[in-house]
């Protein structure tokens, strides 16, 4: 799924932030807290190796499904029958099934519909008032009716005989139907273009609950904001739709012959060979041919983990081939309506996909699927296993940032089968963090904006938030854009710009992959995986970003001469002062312009609070600085720099001048100077006042916050920063 800060939201709730720091006297670092042993619940199991790899006795179990499948235009109802072949490869026997009917969230009584507040919600139906939820007609266990219990977005199935263990099946029969939401979720819908409806179906079958060696059955129900945890199988769908319609979907077409025409089938073949994208059915065909009745689209993919399908009379569809590090090809294709196509929008789509799933098969695992279809529908953005649904209205960079993403999702959770609705950060901060690198690859950084890790500190290391490793259902839904997207991901980024350097940092998480692809992986797994195979502690790391929500603040204590000359040298210290410590890298810069990099284990963090070293050098020091490359998010920047000019005094200022009330366009806010015992006081409506600190040259600080305010010469303006954005204000 695909996370989008809107301006003002993120801008407000930057401006939130600097009432509660105000309020708050951070905790001090404790480096015994910080380093202490034994992090890990337990240590290694027959399943789950301490090294971080599956154990001698790793299992898991399988669900293979045949789904047929019937879509009906008038009532954008879904009639199908579901067989599934589950393998209980577990040491244990099971007296009962659980499936997930994750349809029945829009029912009129779902649990995922009573969470949703009066302000709204991205999930569930938007207030669409229509019969949703699954009608189950019939439950078979091997040909035979057999008794279960619905509850929610949960089936159980109470088998007549226990399912053996180590490899026991059990092969069960679902008949269902549904009516499709029109908005579902953000991960499935039915979208309305002047061509005809575009259905993009998802969660359309009833699905296996996951039984693990870690909770046994996973039971949670579908709520809407937390995503899926699914068993690996092969899945065929027949998918039979009116006969004018297009249909694209997980996997292989394995029926081209008798759903394509010879000249869109020699289309297809000019696509397997070109790099170049090949219009397969182009716009100037829609609508030409309008064939009755119905027609069988037949689909087959193996090691997944779902299967997602699309349909539309209005598919403009184009492709071209993928190569893959192993010599093999894949195919990119594209689907979209006519208000999607041009070069400014989906008219690159099938470009993106294919630079998209060649980078990330080069840098992490090679993408595993015959086709990576995208497809426009009225999703944000929503990933499948080898299709993914984005929005039609995207273009351009937002295209390609919200394509790249989705099939991002491939390597996490399709490869790397995560429990996203426990762990969403495993599969959206991993991707979040992929997609970062993959867009610096994509057409020599076309849509590339290299981010300031060191500003970011203020913004995700933030009390207002809950700690990452909550599930998406237990934090605020506000939340979730940052703890399941942003701070996970720049945790990557800092791991590997900082803690580990690149090629440790690509090893281990290459290794990571490899490990568990077509596997379920636990947090701790991944954490072992990463220290195993880099060799470093990270106890600490994991503790502070994503057990807890501890800060990072480092700063630059004092400078001197070493003996009172800087003959002999400088003597500098620093100190740590948030809970999570970090390397820390130190520029000196001397009077005559030269620089000095001194670079600090982390273990220097594991007895000190503070440290003293000496620069071995005869010229004077001109300034100090943490973190010269700005790649540690530190949330008070502040101290981070030391200058020989520090101790010259500001020049007098009256502070009465700059009181008074201003306002801005961009923001649904207004800002209160006010002048109380010598001090200027800013308030932004409905939050608590702070104390300014008067730098010279009309600009304040508030440094707790990050917060700049300059004035311009007659007062009537500022320019109000924070965290790396700015807002211009005027006077009232
Ligand atoms: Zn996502």
């Amino acid at each position: 799924m695909n996370f989008k800060l809107p301006t003002l939201l993120s801008a407000v709730a930057i401006f939130a932030f600097s009432a509660t720091t105000f309020a708050q006297e951070a905790p001090k670092y404790d480096y015994t807290e910080a380093f202490k042993p034994f992090f890990y619940p337990q240590t290694g199991t027959e399943t789950r190796s301490a090294s971080g790899q599956p154990g001698y006795k790793y299992w898991q179990n399988s669900a293979d499904y045949q789904l047929n499948v019937s879509l009906d235009e008038t009532k954008n109802e879904i009639t199908g029958s579901a067989e599934i072949t589950y393998t209980n490869y577990s040491p244990d026997q099971l007296g009962f099934l659980w499936l997930q009917l994750d349809q029945n969230l829009f029912a009129k009584d779902s649990r995922g519909n009573a969470v949703v507040p009066l302000s709204g919600s991205r999930n569930g139906a938007h207030g669409e008032a229509f019969d949703g939820g699954y009608k189950i007609k019939s439950v078979k266990y091997d040909g035979k009716d057999v008794k279960y219990t619905i509850s929610d977005t949960r089936m159980q199935v109470d088998l007549p005989n226990d399912l053996k263990a180590n490899g026991g099946v059990a092969k069960l029969k679902i008949e269902y139907s549904f009516v499709s939401p029109q908005y579902g979720s953000d991960r499935m819908g039915v979208q309305e273009t002047k061509n005809g409806k575009i259905y993009t179906m998802a969660q359309w079958y009833p699905r296996m609950c996951v039984y693990d060696d870690v909770l046994g059955w996973n039971t949670m129900p579908y709520l809407g904001a937390s995503e899926f945890y699914l068993e690996y199988g092969t899945l065929s769908a027949n998918i039979t739709v009116p006969a004018n319609q297009y249909v694209v979907a997980s996997g292989q077409l394995m029926n081209e012959k008798e759903v394509y025409s010879k000249e869109e089938i020699n289309r297809w073949n000019e696509a397997r060979n070109s790099d170049k994208t090949v219009a397969i059915r182009p716009e100037s065909e829609l609508g030409k041919n309008k064939p009755t009745g119905t027609k069988t689209w037949k689909f087959k993919i193996e090691k997944a983990r779902d299967f997602a399908w699309a349909s539309s009379a209005a598919f403009i569809i184009d492709a071209a081939r993928i190569n893959l590090p192993s010599g093999k090809k894949s195919l990119a294709i594209s689907a979209y309506p006519a208000e999607s196509a041009g070069e400014k929008a989906w008219g690159r789509s099938t470009e993106y996909t294919k630079a998209a799933i060649e980078h990330y098969s080069q840098k992490w695992f090679e993408f595993p699927y015959p086709a990576a279809t995208n497809v426009a529908g009225n999703e944000g953005g929503m990933e499948y296993p080898g299709i993914v649904f984005c929005h039609m209205d995207s273009k351009g960079e937002s295209l390609w940032g919200v394509t790249d993403h989705e099939f991002g999702h491939t390597w996490f959770p399709m490869i790397v089968g995560s429990n996203e609705r426990l762990f969403a950060w495993m599969d959206e901060g991993f991707n979040t963090f992929i997609n970062d690198l993959s867009t610096e690859a994509f057409n020599k950084g076309e849509y590339y904006h290299k981010q300031n890790m060191g500003k970011m500190g203020s913004y995700v290391l933030n009390d207002n938030y809950e700690q990452i490793m909550v599930g998406p259902d237990n934090m605020k839904e506000r939340s979730i854009g940052v703890l399941a997207y942003f701070k996970p991901g720049l945790g990557l980024g800092v791991l590997r710009e900082t803690v580990l350097g690149r090629d440790t940092f690509d090893k281990a998480f290459r290794t990571y992959v490899a490990r568990w692809a077509f596997k379920h992986p636990t947090p701790w797994d991944f954490f072992h995986t990463m220290e195993n195979v880099s060799g470093e502690e990270l106890n600490w790391f994991w503790r502070g970003w994503f057990l807890n929500k501890w800060k990072i603040d480092q700063g630059v204590k004092a400078v001197k001469p070493l003996n009172g000359d800087y003959k002999n040298g400088a003597q500098i210290t620093v100190e740590n002062l948030g809970q999570l410590p970090m390397p820390t890298t130190v520029e000196v810069k001397f009077k005559d312009g030269t620089t000095q990099l001194v670079k600090l284990p982390v273990e220097v963090w594991k007895r000190n609070t503070e440290w003293t070293f000496k620069v071995n050098s005869i010229k004077e020091v001109d300034q100090v600085k943490l973190d010269p490359a700005s790649i540690v998010p530190d949330v008070n920047a502040k101290n981070n720099i030391w200058t020989s000019a520090q101790a010259t005094p500001v020049e007098k200022v009256n502070l009465k001048a700059f009181t008074g009330i201003f306002s801005t366009k961009d923001l649904p806010l207004k800002l209160t100077f006010t002048e109380k015992d010598g001090k200027l006081y800013a308030q932004a409506t409905g939050q608590a006042e702070f104390a300014l600190q008067y730098e010279g040259n009309n600009k304040f600080t508030f440094e707790q916050a990050d917060i700049a305010i300059t004035f311009s010469a007659d007062k009537k303006s500022i320019d109000f920063s924070q965290g790396g954005r700015s807002f211009k204000f005027t006077k009232e």
